[in-house]
C-alpha cells in the first residue's frame, strides 16, 4: 500500500474545526476522473444542455474540468449530439482528456465511461457530475482520503429543514444525508459492480451501486457551494452578474408625409420623420441605451447612416441586433423605459401597441416595458413641432467576466 501512497499536506476536518495535518493519500497518478456530461438537462431549459451553458464567460463543463486540472487521466462521457459543443468547451484547455459516448441513462453512461477507463487500469476513480462546476479541492481531497480506508467515499451534508413523508409523518433528519459528487471508488470494485448490474436497473448515483454490492462506504464532508446546477434559478443565482444601466437619446426632424414610425408602430399622423432608416426615434433611443449598457458604442457604429444598405430600414433590425449582443455576453434585460417627447401625435392611444412590439422584439414580458410621453409645453424644437425626441433607459444584468 505504501508504494501507492505519497504524503500530502492538507486539511482534515476534525470535530467541526480545520487544522493542517500530514496524512497519506493515494497518488493522483493512480486516480482516474470520470465526468458524466451526457445528460440533456431538461429541468433547466436553454439553448444547450446545461453542461454547455455559459456562466461568467465559460461553459459549465469547462469550469468543472478545471476543478480536476491536476489529474492526469480524465474521461468525459458525452452525448453523441454534443460533439461540437464539447470541442468548443475544451478548446482552451490543455488537459489530458478522453471522451466516450454515453448511453440512454446515467447508469449506462457511467458504465460506458468505466469500460473506457478500464484500459488504463486505474486504482481509483472519482465519478463527478458535469453540472457541479463549483467543486473545491478540499472536497476532492476528502473523498480521496476516504478511499484509503473504505471501498467507496461520498461527500455528504446534513439536512437542515424538517423532513416529512407525503403522509405528513416526520422523518428523523439525523438518519439521512444529502450526497454530492465526486463519489470515489476503488476502480476494480465499482467496475465489477457495474458489469454485474442487470441491464434494467437505473441508479440515481454510483454509491447506490456500491451499496447494492455490499462495499464499505465512507461519508466525508461535502460543501454547500458544490451545487448541482439543475433549475434555471440555479444558473441565475450562481452566475456572477452585475447590474448595468444604459441611456439613449435621439431626435428626428418632422417632414412632409402621411405617417411616421414610433416604437415599432406606424401612426397615421399627417406628417413623417426624416431619416436614413425609417426614422423611428423611439427604437433608436432604445437601441442606443442597450448599446450603452454593454459599452458597445452607438447605433451609428453598427449601422452607419452612410451605408445605403440601411436606407429605409425597419428599426427593429437595430434593436434586435443590440439584443443579440446582450445575449452573446450572457446578459439579461431586466427593464426598459422609453420617453417620447413631442406635442403630436398623441402617444397614449398607441402606447400598449408600442409596449407589445418592444416586448416582442426584445423577448421580454410586457410588464417590464414602459413607454411614456411628455411635451415641452410648446417650448423648443419639439414645442414648435419641428422634430420629435426620445430618451430611453434600460437596466440589465450581465456576467462580470474578464
Ligand atoms: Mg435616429
Amino acid at each position: 500500500m505504501l508504494a501507492d501512497c505519497n504524503l500530502l499536506a492538507h486539511r482534515v476536518y476534525v470535530e467541526g474545526k480545520t487544522r493542517m495535518h500530514n496524512i497519506s493519500s493515494p497518488s493522483i497518478e493512480k486516480i482516474a476522473v470520470l465526468i458524466v456530461a451526457a445528460g440533456r438537462g431538461n429541468r433547466a431549459p436553454g439553448d444547450a444542455p446545461k453542461q454547455y451553458r455559459q456562466i461568467a464567460g465559460e461553459t459549465v463543463l469547462t469550469k468543472t474540468l478545471k476543478c480536476f486540472a491536476k489529474f492526469p487521466h480524465i474521461m468525459v462521457v458525452i452525448h453523441p449530439d454534443d460533439q461540437d459543443l464539447y470541442e468548443d468547451a475544451v478548446s482552451g484547455l490543455s488537459l489530458n482528456i478522453q471522451t466516450v459516448h454515453g448511453g440512454a441513462t446515467r447508469t449506462n453512461s457511467v458504465k460506458a465511461g468505466l469500460n473506457a477507463l478500464s484500459a488504463h487500469a486505474p486504482k481509483y476513480v472519482l465519478i463527478h457530475d458535469a453540472a457541479r462546476p463549483f467543486l473545491q479541492d478540499r472536497i476532492i481531497q476528502n473523498v480521496i482520503d476516504g478511499l484509503s480506508t473504505h471501498q467507496a467515499c461520498v461527500p455528504a451534508l446534513p439536512i437542515v429543514d424538517a423532513l416529512k413523508t407525503l403522509d405528513g409523518e416526520t422523518v428523523d433528519r439525523d438518519s439521512v444525508m444529502r450526497v454530492q459528487t465526486p463519489q470515489g471508488f476503488r476502480f476494480d470494485d465499482i467496475y465489477k459492480a457495474y458489469q454485474d448490474l442487470p441491464k434494467s436497473v437505473n441508479c440515481a448515483d454510483d454509491i447506490e451501486i456500491a451499496k447494492r454490492n455490499g462495499h464499505s462506504i465512507k461519508m466525508c464532508e461535502g460543501d454547500e457551494s458544490n451545487i448541482k446546477l439543475t433549475y434555471e434559478r440555479d444558473f441565475m443565482q450562481k452566475t456572477d452578474t452585475i447590474s448595468v444601466t444604459g441611456s439613449g437619446y435621439d431626435v428626428h426632424q418632422i417632414c412632409q408625409g402621411t405617417s411616421l414610425w414610433l416604437c415599432g408602430i406606424e401612426i397615421e399622423a399627417g406628417f413623417s420623420l426624416k431619416g436614413h432608416s425609417d426614422a423611428d426615434v423611439g427604437l433608436h433611443a432604445l437601441t442606443d441605451a442597450i448599446l450603452g449598457a454593454i459599452a458597445a458604442g452607438d447605433i451609428g457604429d453598427h449601422f452607419p447612416p452612410t451605408d445605403p444598405k440601411w436606407k429605409g430600414a425597419s428599426s427593429d433590425i437595430f434593436l434586435r441586433h443590440a439584443k443579440e449582443l446582450v445575449d452573446a455576453q450572457g446578459g439579461n434585460l431586466d427593464h426598459v423605459d422609453v420617453t417620447l417627447i413631442c406635442e403630436k401625435p398623441k402617444i397614449k392611444p398607441h402606447r400598449e401597441a408600442m409596449r407589445a412590439k418592444i416586448a416582442e422584439i426584445l423577448d421580454m414580458p410586457i410588464r417590464r416595458i414602459s413607454v411614456k410621453a411628455t411635451t415641452t409645453e410648446g417650448l423648443g424644437f419639439t414645442g414648435r413641432a419641428e422634430g420629435i425626441a426620445a430618451s430611453a433607459i434600460v437596466s440589465l444584468r450581465i456576467p462580470d467576466a474578464e
